[in-house]
């Protein structure tokens, strides 16, 4: 047992006496937390070390959470970098993310990996990526009769990519992108650049922290939901890639309006919060906790995606290899196939991924799998040829189902945690300083519509970005001599990170509600666009359409004129 942990044991009845005085009610698990106990011990610790460097905790062990420790590792190897990095994740490393279904990663996400090519660990996650995917290359949009709305050509791998300034997009296992980067983080790991701390939960961060700028993260111990234990080491940097059910972003995220939760700014997101406008001072009574709520909170997008891979082969259904999205009029009927084949031992298996959105109370409820599969071909019928085809050569127990949430903000980074804590508790942590800083990546910064197909991409990108901000800051702080890095600097540069990420989420919503209008008839407009804009879009010539296309899915990866490919 370490000292730290043995002090929280001593320190128990203090603590609980030292909670009750509290002004405000705590979260009842939080009176038995070790987080409102003192560490003796560290009231006396030096404000900072000397030469202290920043040190950074992930927490979360999906594709955001390994992106972003894999990115800042080379940092470590600089020395700009206390180590290891810590990765903490609830998850069972033997069975988690371990899931056959295709899914589709844009190269906005992997060339971060793919340039970086001094790093062998970055180049064996990208290799390994390649190699276990394929590129898509023909796309295009067609409608419930089989006719093609438009058609396109997607670089087909990233030389091609980079001659037309276009992204590329991989098709892969959820598994193989998981593996491929876990198998990277492990060549670090050997090397003492990365720590993982598996089946550990974390709970929160511990609020009294006599450190101005890092505290502990609080971990359940195992068996015991309402004990929290403090970690060893102290963090200056905390990200938060704990996915969409986030306990920090529920906790720390949305509490400065002006900062932490943004408007995305665009229709795709119905009824906008009240929030106060830009530049305008948010008070207590025009943020209360219930708005703090709504902005971190999910919503239910009204329709199920059920997924599946079919094994009928191309060559069997008599196809090319384009993929294409069907889109039917109203209750987010929507179809899509795209064409894996990835090595299994020294063969290559082929398999059609394919997702069918709809809103049917009645499949959603459906539980006997054959059931559900029948109904959602009963839906389908009349669909243009091989969309049944392809359903039915997909096993019913395989078909995944997934009600789709998304959350409606995005979270901006916490860059004043003890305000935070103040706001919430009354209570201001026990030092001079703001606090670690928080940071959301993945689903944690935010859950976006599951039919945008872009949360892997737009979380590893956010990894990437990350480490570019942190980077930034890893200079000798002018104001403290004795830290190795610069707080005041870092919160400047986190701020203009999170701009980046917003305008970047602002033309992926942009860019899906316009092809959703012009592809999706619904509403009151749905006869305008059924029969005056889809056969309208249908006569114009394809050469015309596939460049606006290409410049619309360009815009849709945040790629504009002003921002090019990895900004
Ligand atoms: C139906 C569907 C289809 C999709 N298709 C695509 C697609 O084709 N392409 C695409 O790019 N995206 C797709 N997505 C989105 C994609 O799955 C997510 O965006 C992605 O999984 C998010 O990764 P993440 O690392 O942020 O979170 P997660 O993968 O959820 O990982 C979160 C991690 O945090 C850990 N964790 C959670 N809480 C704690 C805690 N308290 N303490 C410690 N660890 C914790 C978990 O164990 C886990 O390891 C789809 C989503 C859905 C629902």
């Amino acid at each position: 047992m370490s000292s730290l942990h043995r002090l929280i044991s001593t320190s128990l009845t203090q603590s609980i006496q030292t909670s009750k005085r509290r002004k405000r009610i705590l979260p009842s698990t939080y009176v038995l937390s070790p987080s409102s106990f003192k560490f003796s011990t560290l009231t006396t610790a030096p404000q900072s070390l000397p030469g202290e460097r920043l040190r950074v905790a992930v927490v979360g062990g999906g594709c955001a959470g390994l992106s972003s420790a894999l990115h800042l590792a080379p940092l470590v190897e600089k020395g700009l970098l206390a180590s290891p990095i810590d990765i903490y994740t609830h998850d069972n490393h033997l069975t988690a993310h371990q899931r056959d279904i295709g899914v589709g990663v844009w190269s906005t996400a992997l060339d971060p990996f793919r340039l970086e090519q001094d790093r062998p660990s970055h180049q064996l996650a990208y290799k390994s990526l390649i190699q276990a995917g394929t590129w898509v290359t023909n796309v295009g949009y067609r409608t419930p009769d089989g006719s093609w709305l438009m058609k396109s050509h997607l670089p087909s791998n990233h030389l091609e990519a980079d001659q037309r300034n276009m992204p590329a997009l991989l098709f892969l296992r959820e598994k193989d992108l998981w593996n491929s980067l876990s198998t990277a983080v492990h060549w670090e790991q050997q090397r003492g650049m990365i720590q993982i701390h598996t089946q550990q939960k974390v709970t929160q961060l511990w609020e009294q922290s006599t450190r101005p700028f890092s505290t502990h993260l609080m971990i359940e111990k195992q068996g015991n939901k309402g004990l929290s234990l403090p970690t060893e080491r102290e963090y200056h940097v905390i990200i938060a890639a704990d996915g969409t059910h986030s306990l920090l972003r529920q906790q720390y995220g949305g509490h400065d309006v002006e900062r932490r939760v943004r408007l995305t700014g665009t229709g795709a997101l119905p009824m906008p919060l009240d929030i106060p406008a830009e530049g305008q001072h948010a008070s207590a009574a025009d943020w209360n906790e219930m708005q703090r709520q709504t902005g971190i909170g999910l919503q239910d997008r009204h329709y199920t995606v059920y997924r599946g891979n079919s094994v009928l082969t191309r060559n069997e259904m008599g196809l090319d290899d384009t993929s294409f999205q069907t889109w039917g009029t109203g209750n987010s009927m929507r179809f899509a196939t795209v064409p894996m084949v990835y090595p299994v031992g020294n063969r290559k298996e082929e398999r059609q991924v394919w997702f069918i959105t709809c809103n049917d109370p009645e499949i959603a409820q459906e539980t006997n799998p054959s059931k559900r599969q029948d109904l959602l071909l009963e839906k389908f019928q009349g669909w243009h040829d091989p969309i049944r085809r392809i359903v039915e050569a997909t096993g019913p127990n395989e078909i995944l189902a997934d009600r789709a949430i998304a959350h409606r903000y995005a979270t901006s980074p916490v860059l004043n945690f003890n305000h935070v804590v103040e706001k919430m508790r009354g209570i201001r942590p026990p030092n001079s300083g703001s606090g670690p800083f928080i940071i959301f990546v993945g689903d944690a910064f935010m859950t976006i519509d599951p039919i945008l197909a872009q949360g892997f991409t737009v979380g590893m990108e956010g990894a990437y970005i990350m480490k570019k901000a942190i980077e930034k800051a890893c200079v000798k702080c002018e104001r403290d001599s004795s830290l190795n890095y610069d707080p005041y600097l870092l919160e400047k540069v986190l701020r203009e990170r999170d701009e980046s990420r917003m305008k970047r989420l602002v033309c992926l919503l942009r860019a899906t509600e316009l092809v959703q209008f012009l592809g999706q008839p619904s509403g009151t407009l749905g006869q305008f666009q059924t029969k005056i804009l889809r056969p309208v879009v249908q006569m114009i010539p394809n050469l015309i359409k596939s460049p606006i296309f290409d410049r619309v899915l360009k815009y849709s990866l945040g790629i504009t004129p002003f921002r090019t490919k990895g900004e």
